[in-house]
């Protein structure tokens, strides 16, 4: 089984970027901790119900639960299975975990791939973000307006949503725990030759080619460049 690790900070767009890397790559798999949680949660399993009752709280979920979850998602896969892990490992001690683990069972970390983008890029994308209520189209203030100011550009409605949470201190805190665990734990890769830095101050979809040519090196791709 061949792992890729995606990292980033908060809006970095990971999740879109392993979802659009599973449409191209043969056997990929996207595993996103985040999307698992809230599966197991909703569905009442006993990981979902302690998850729950630590995220009610504001606390992580910790380390030993995750890794269960992660080992268990990757046992019941095809072992041929290419796995894009999305939002894990997220400190040193998950690395450990992953890297014993993946020797054990002879996995490799095929690549770790880290969105890089600028605090103020991604202060601008979190705190410029808003939503229409009715048709759930998003925009941006700073990069996506809508055409009318105060008008959905899709479907007429005034009625717009901003994430309460998406504030100036929100960010500032959730930045620090970006740089102070989840870099800090990467740097363990840093000088390796499976990590690969990609710039995501840009679009979406320049983001994703710098994916296919750094990462894939085009040739695992299905469809090459006719996509995206
Ligand atoms: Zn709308």
């Amino acid at each position: 089984m061949k792992l890729y690790i995606f990292s980033g900070s908060l809006a970095s767009g990971k999740g879109t970027q392993a979802s659009l890397i599973t449409k191209f790559l043969p056997n990929a798999v996207h595993l996103s901790t985040g999307e698992i949680f809230r599966a197991e949660i909703e569905a009442g399993t006993e990981i979902g119900k302690k998850a729950k009752a630590l995220i009610d709280v504001g606390t992580l979920v910790p380390d030993d639960s995750t890794n269960a979850i992660v080992v268990s998602f990757l046992e019941a896969l095809d072992p041929t299975s290419n796995v894009l892990l999305d939002g894990y490992p997220r400190n040193e001690a998950q690395v450990a975990f992953l890297e014993q683990y993946v020797q054990e069972k002879n996995h490799t970390i095929e690549k770790v791939i880290l969105l890089d983008l600028d605090e103020s890029v991604v202060k601008k994308r979190v705190l410029g973000r808003f939503e229409c209520r009715h048709c759930h189209v998003m925009y941006n203030d700073f990069f996506k307006p809508t055409k009318r100011e105060g008008v959905c550009d899709v479907c007429g409605s005034k009625e717009f949503y901003r994430r309460p949470s998406d504030t100036e201190k929100t960010i500032e805190k959730r930045l620090a725990l970006y740089r102070n665990t989840i870099v800090k734990a990467l740097s363990f890769y840093e000088n390796k030759d499976n990590f690969v830095r990609i710039d995501a101050n840009k679009s979406p979809s320049e983001v994703f080619k710098e994916i296919k040519e750094k990462v894939f090196k085009n040739s695992e791709i299905k469809g090459n460049s006719d996509k995206n």
